[in-house]
């Protein structure tokens, strides 16, 4: 046996197992399960053609040397990226920490307590740093939050029937490139119409329901648009600013004039550039708008002890329950970065805050007067970080700069733009000053520089910041290191992540994310480069992401890949939008029916709307497949306007569908193209793919089934493959050359999305080989029928394929049970005393769980998951007399109840938190009984309280 193989240590299941496993599914081998579960009609007859597999050590050795191809320069480029420092007592205890990179997004409330005070930490900065009410716990980059601005502004536009049928929307001049072209992207297919200006000339007509502006300006100018925001709101149009986040320490933030929304990313906050995400966008606005808010809000609420507890607010906002009435497809954010980027916040507090702006600001001033000085003419009035200056020659100034190690902005040929960074030292400056110098031809030496910073004062009265911010405890509490990790582990311990259990969620694919593919993400040479640097400097980044397309290729089956969308939601988008643009290069604009069945994901239909498509529901028969029938009749009454088919293969029933490859050809024939929903692309990898079932684009979820971990709701990756046809059209950038030759504008804001993140499944893919990811596919699929027949009898499995199978996942039924006044919820929190987290509950139909237990357990991980399931059957059996005061009703049994003086249940305190032995050797405590969600909503409090109401107790 060949230990070094990376494939034996990711897949849990081990050939010493296999034969008890074979007994109770009932097949002699694994190729007789896989042709008992897929299609013989899709089967893939060759190995795919990717390498072998490669060793940890190999591939952290190849991972280091391709490294070295990224030449790391000081970036000063601006344009909403700037390096930062990221504090080492973050980096360690959180970016690199399982505990919070594998936990899953917090649905779980009372096992979630850790991340959901972090993410409440976090959306409280950001009310505090912007001046207003209420914040998202994020979004997915600046440049999308942007255009979720303008459609969330468009939606209440139209629900408050002021301004119904007023589609124009204006963008000022000053936003950064990026984002211009993704207000293109969305604006378009729903008929919003972009006026792009200068906001001092703007009109004020009413032909226009919004406006957004960009506060600094791209290249740095900082306006005062307290003006504009009043004017605009005597005229009822409403306004979104994109801010930078840490100018706001030093400006009035936008909220104190009043805007409507704010947005922007918080990617200096500590989070590394990697070459363009993943970092955590911010949204937030006033309280009015709450039930309109795209993304996920933390809010207080209290447990059944009236403790109070955090949740997610607000979940029927979400696109699951909305559909196609939703206006945003968030699903995926960025919980990872925004748990760091709040935790640099709780570490350098707001005194930490401002000595970090103020030497921003400071290196500003002083490049500004050496540089006027030296007889360059600076063009910005008022700045925070960044400076614009003529030059005489623009490349001649790139050349020299570049022999230096150093990036600028180049605007153009005479102007220049310079950010200024946490990073940029009295050293960094000189040389950077040292440039400009030479071409003067002066000496630098000559002159101590610094004392040109106090000549010039750069921020007017009525733009300083008079507010404070900031003054919770939690931000005043942990600024040494041994304090904060010591709150860092304090939340970690509350949170069930996959270091602890596993966690069998459907459709969500929460495999190992193992340690040699998230180190890379740590290396210096892989953080600290800007998404808009030549590429001859990212040549690392180059052989990394075009491998990995490649890899990706060959996976689906397809032509080729754009990793730009850092979603799988946005993934769909960018699908429906390549889609889009291939018909109407065809002359076809008139197609716009998006065929979607009634069990699909919530995003799918969202995504549609956004796409400017008309949604048909097909209807699934008893047996949970697509009803054929019914979808022949739906493509036919279409068939001239149809655009796409939406599925989700194997469904989200968690079965392959024998007659796909029917369904796929119906759709084609009547001149529509396939969307392949990729999410379960966890049972297909290496045994079928999507070009196979005759699909023409679909998305993959690299956070599910390429081992990018879930970070409890972000990052993830959703790269989208094309067939041949579509491939012309894969989203562009306006900075850096990316995309098809017909290339539909930005999906993302960065040219290749989340770059970073796209390492780690890289690494997965290369170090498991051609063999290594199939032989996790079938795995997968014995895992999962192995806990069917293990559950049989007491459990009843709503769908199977023909022979009886479960694909990657399977669903149970837990109806049956509510006549005995059990839900699905009960036996979900039932689970926190076994120490596992429940499988998906409710999706994709109500009352059941879906168990998906990948390949990454091991058979006695399995074993202890059946057993615990086995157990709350008994219970259940029971609760029906003892009903409602049961161990299911009274669960999560917290430490405190169970070691309370007082104990009122008819079952033991053993029966309640120890209720099978292996429990006790690992016990996990739920930190909150159950929470009250319906509370919290008509209580709506979404921010750490302040100093203040402590000071009145
Ligand atoms: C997870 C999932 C999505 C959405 O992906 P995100 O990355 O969360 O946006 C879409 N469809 C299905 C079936 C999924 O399971």
């Amino acid at each position: 046996m060949n230990t070094d193989s990376f494939a034996l240590r990711h897949i849990g299941v081990h050939e010493k197992d296999l034969k008890r496993m074979f007994e109770i599914v009932g097949v002699n081998d694994l190729e007789e399960l896989i042709s008992q579960t897929i299609p013989d009609d899709i089967r893939l007859s060759n190995k795919l053609d990717l390498p072998d597999g490669i060793s940890e050590h190999e591939f952290l050795n190849h991972i280091q040397h391709l490294s070295n191809k990224n030449k790391v320069f000081k970036s000063y480029i601006g344009l909403g990226y700037h390096e930062s420092l990221t504090p080492s007592v973050i980096k360690r205890n959180i970016l690199e920490n399982p505990g919070w990179y594998t936990a899953y997004t917090p649905y779980q409330a009372e096992i979630a307590q850790g991340r959901l005070e972090a993410l409440l930490n976090y959306q409280t900065m950001i009310c505090d740093l912007t001046g207003m009410e209420l914040a998202n716990a994020s979004l997915l980059d600046e440049s999308t939050a942007a255009a979720e601005a303008m459609t969330m502004l468009y939606d209440i536009r139209s629900r408050q029937q002021k301004k119904n049928g007023v589609l124009k929307f204006f963008v000022s001049e000053e936003i950064l490139p990026q984002t211009m072209s993704l207000l293109e992207t969305r604006s378009t297919p729903l008929g919003i119409e972009l006026v792009v200006g200068n906001h001092e000339e703007f009109d004020f007509s009413n032909d226009f329901y919004g406006a957004i502006l960009q506060y600094p300006g791209k290249y740095g100018q900082v306006h005062d648009y307290a003006a504009f925001v009043k004017k605009a709101q005597e005229n009822d149009i409403k306004v979104a600013v994109a801010a930078d986040i840490l100018s706001l320490v030093l400006l009035t933030p936008p909220g104190e004039w009043g805007v409507d929304v704010v947005v922007g990313t918080t990617q200096r906050f500590g989070i590394p550039l990697g070459y363009g995400g993943p970092h955590a966008a911010f949204f937030t606005t006033k309280e009015a708008y709450k039930r309109s808010i795209p993304g996920r809000i933390i809010g207080m609420t209290k447990d059944t002890d009236g403790n109070p507890a955090m949740r997610m607010a607000l979940q029927t906002r979400e696109q699951h329950i909305k559909r196609d009435k939703a206006t945003s497809n968030i699903c995926t954010a960025q919980v990872l970065l925004a748990v760091m980027a709040g935790m640099y916040a709780v570490y350098h507090g707001p005194v930490g805050l401002k000595y970090i702006a103020k030497k921003i600001h400071n290196a500003a001033k002083v490049a500004d007067g050496f540089l006027q000085n030296l007889g360059y003419k600076q063009l910005n009035s008022t700045y925070f970080d960044t400076i614009k200056i003529e030059v005489e020659n623009s490349k001649e100034v790139q050349s020299i700069a570049e022999k230096h190690g150093v990036n600028l902005n180049y605007i153009d040929s005479k102007t220049i733009s310079i950010s200024f960074n946490e990073a940029t030292s009295s050293h960094d400056l000189k040389v950077l000053m040292g440039i400009f110098s030479s071409i003067k031809e002066y000496n630098v030496e000559k002159e101590s520089f610094m004392v040109f910073a106090n000549q010039i004062d750069s921020i007017s009265d009525s733009l300083k910041r008079k507010s404070s911010f900031l003054q919770q405890p939690v931000f005043n509490s942990y600024h040494s290191e041994t304090e904060l990790m010591r709150y860092i582990k304090k939340l970690e311990r509350k949170d069930l992540a996959l270091n602890h259990s596993m966690i069998s969620l459907g459709s969500c694919t929460m495999k190992l994310n193992a340690a040699s593919e998230m180190l890379p993400l740590s290396l210096a040479n892989w953080g600290n480069v800007h998404p808009f640097v030549p590429l001859n400097q990212a040549e690392g980044y180059q052989i990394m992401l075009q491998e990995l397309e490649k890899q990706l290729n060959v996976i689906t089956g397809f032509a080729a890949t754009s990793l730009q969308p850092n979603s799988g939601a946005q993934g769909e988008y960018a699908g429906l939008m390549t889609i889009r643009a291939y018909h109407k290069s065809r002359g076809d604009s008139h197609r716009n029916i998006c065929i979607i069945p009634a069990s699909a994901h919530g995003t799918n239909p969202a995504s549609a709307v956004m796409a400017g498509m008309k949604v048909v529901v097909t209807k699934t028969d008893e047996k949970g497949n697509i009803d054929v029938i019914d979808l022949e009749e739906k493509v036919n009454l279409h068939s001239d306007n149809l655009a796409a088919l939406m599925v989700t293969y194997p469904s989200t029933h968690g079965v392959f569908e024998s007659s796909i490859k029917y369904i796929t050809k119906l759709v084609h024939d009547n001149g529509g193209q396939v969307y392949m929903d990729g999410a379960n692309m966890n049972a297909q990898v290496g045994l079928t793919n999507p070009a196979t079932i005759g699909a023409d684009v679909c998305h993959l979820n690299l956070h599910k089934t390429f081992a990018i971990p879930h970070g409890g709701g972000g990052p993830g990756v959703g790269p989208i493959c094309v067939a041949e046809q579509l491939k012309p059209f894969l989203p562009s950038n306006p900075v850096v050359e990316t995309g098809g030759e017909h290339a539909i504008t930005a999906i993302s804001g960065a040219p290749w999305g989340s770059a970073l993140a796209c390492l780690i499944s890289y690494g997965y893919i290369k170090m498991l080989g051609a063999d290594g990811v199939t032989d996790s596919t079938k795995i997968a699929i014995l895992n999962a029928n192995y806990i069917k027949e293990r559950l049989n009898g007491k459990y009843d499995v709503l769908y199977t394929g023909e022979k009886g199978r479960a694909a990657h996942e399977m669903i149970i039924d837990c109806r049956p049970f509510k006549e005995h006044g059990i839900e699905v919820t009960d036996i979900a929190k039932r689970l926190m005393d076994y120490g596992f987290h429940a499988p998906t509950v409710s999706f994709p139909v109500a009352g059941t769980m879906m168990i998906e237990p990948t390949e990454s357990e091991s058979l006695a991980e399995l074993d202890k998951f059946c057993e615990a399931m086995l157990s709350i059957r008994e219970e259940i059996q029971h609760a029906i007399i003892e009903n409602p005061n049961n161990v299911l009703k009274n669960s999560p049994h917290t430490l405190t109840m169970v070691t309370s003086d007082t104990w009122d249940f008819p079952y033991t305190r053993e029966q309640a938190a120890f209720p099978l032995s292996f429990v006790s050797e690992n016990k996990f405590w739920p930190s909150a009984r159950r929470t009250d969600e319906a509370f919290g909503d008509r209580n709506l409090i979404c921010t750490c309280t302040p100093i203040e109401a402590y000071a009145e107790v």
